[in-house]
């Protein structure tokens, strides 16, 4: 990092230091139903609002104190770094953050100061039950109606939906066969007739997605995001901070855990498991390096493009080898052990499962280096 970046980082790892018994409540997410810790979170983010420090790296006119972009990238690590539990809504905010200050300022001015302070979340309505990787064939239509849209159709696996109160929804606003290039991104109010919510339950026990439902839901014509028409633009530019910034956020958590599982190592542990820490090390050392480029490329206004796939490939990579060798180090106390720690190294060891399957499954992030950033041939892969 620059060394305007690095001051400000001391200057938070102090504040985390001198602040570190008013904290401690957020050291460790309180195991169990994901509606507690929903809420549990919502209390770090008034804190690391009112202490300003959530706001740096964020435009002023949207209730921000300005600053590069890598501001927030420097938050999240020395959360990760002071022992300090990650806020999830984090994720959120930088998956729908940067599209709202980017395409819908106004937006972004009313509700990233709610989101910041805790009071309010949003859901990512992207995914559909037909429409996944293939997402340019999503069935969802919003058809004009007086000074707005009226939206039907269905979305699935948006992540913290269930708490949401507004969700990002990509909608189909032109002919049926028109692609990507008849799309639209709304902002959608999930409280009003014509929105429902249903969580989806999951096998981990930890119900993290939902489904949403809408039949003849108004949305205003204010509440477009970007163009109409212009929805895959904005999609696509929202993906660079899903991969990238998302990226540096887990890899200061997955380095969290690393230390975490390295201390839980038994003595006597197995050659074959030591091995797999070692690797569980190299990789997120490799994605630390490799999104810290792609952080300040984004800080300086670059667009990386498809290039953030290697990131969102590399990311993958590491959840799985992090979790994967507490999981033979440590066998006995991920099957049975239900202390703070093991609980919440499990609850990530499943969702470790999808890292290669949400933002854009891995099969499909290697297309698109293989066709787009590499230009290989076909036939050559
Ligand atoms: C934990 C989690 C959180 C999520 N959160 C959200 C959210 O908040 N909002 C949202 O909108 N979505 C969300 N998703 C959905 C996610 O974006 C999709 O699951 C993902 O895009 C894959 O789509 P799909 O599930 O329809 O799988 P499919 O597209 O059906 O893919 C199934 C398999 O086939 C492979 N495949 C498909 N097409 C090709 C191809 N052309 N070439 C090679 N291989 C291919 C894929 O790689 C994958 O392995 C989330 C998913 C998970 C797991």
């Amino acid at each position: 990092m620059t060394a305007d970046l690095a001051g400000h980082a001391r200057e938070l790892a102090g504040w985390l230091r001198d602040n570190a018994e008013r904290l401690a409540p957020w050291r460790r997410r309180p195991p169990g139903s994901l509606a507690a810790a929903v809420e549990h979170d919502r209390g770090l983010l008034a804190l690391l609002h009112e202490a300003g420090w959530s706001r740096y790296g964020w435009p002023e006119q949207a209730g921000g104190l300005g600053g590069p972009v890598a501001l927030r990238a420097v938050l999240y690590d020395e959360l990760a770094a002071a022992d300090v539990e990650v806020p999830e809504a984090y994720v959120i905010l930088e998956t729908l953050g940067p599209l709202l200050t980017a395409f819908a300022p106004d937006l972004a001015a009313t509700h990233l100061p709610r989101f910041l302070r805790g009071e309010e979340l949003w859901g990512q309505g992207f995914s559909e039950p037909e429409a996944g990787s293939d997402l340019a064939g999503l069935r969802t239509r919003a058809e004009a109606a007086g000074n707005g849209f009226v939206v039907n159709g269905q979305k699935i696996w948006t992540t913290l939906g269930q708490f949401a109160s507004h969700a990002a929804v990509l909608a189909r606003t032109g002919a049926p066969d028109s692609a990507h290039r008849g799309l639209t991104m709304l902002w959608v109010d999930l409280g009003q007739p014509g929105a429902s919510v249903r969580p989806i339950p999951a096998s981990s026990g930890r119900d993290e997605f939902a489904e949403m439902f809408f039949e003849d839901a108004r949305v205003d014509g204010s509440r477009v995001i970007g163009e109409v028409g212009g929805g895959w633009a904005a999609a696509m530019y929202l993906l660079q901070y899903e991969r990238g910034m998302y990226a540096w956020l887990r890899q200061a958590i997955l380095h969290r855990r690393l230390r975490e599982v390295a201390a839980m190592a038994p003595a006597g542990a197995s050659p074959s498991s030591l091995a797999a820490l070692g690797r569980a090390q190299r990789v997120c050392a490799g994605l630390r390096a490799r999104s810290r480029t792609t952080v300040l490329r984004l800080s300086a206004g670059e667009n990386p493009g498809p290039e953030i796939s290697v990131d969102k490939v590399l990311l993958g990579q590491a959840e799985q080898a992090v979790f994967d060798a507490w999981r033979q180090l440590c066998w006995e106390a991920m099957a049975v052990d239900d202390g703070d720690l093991s609980s919440t190294l499990r609850e990530e060891w499943f969702y470790s499962r999808a890292s290669t399957i949400f933002g854009g499954a891995a099969d499909i992030q290697r297309d698109i280096l293989s066709d787009r950033v590499l230009r290989l041939p076909r036939g050559a892969r």
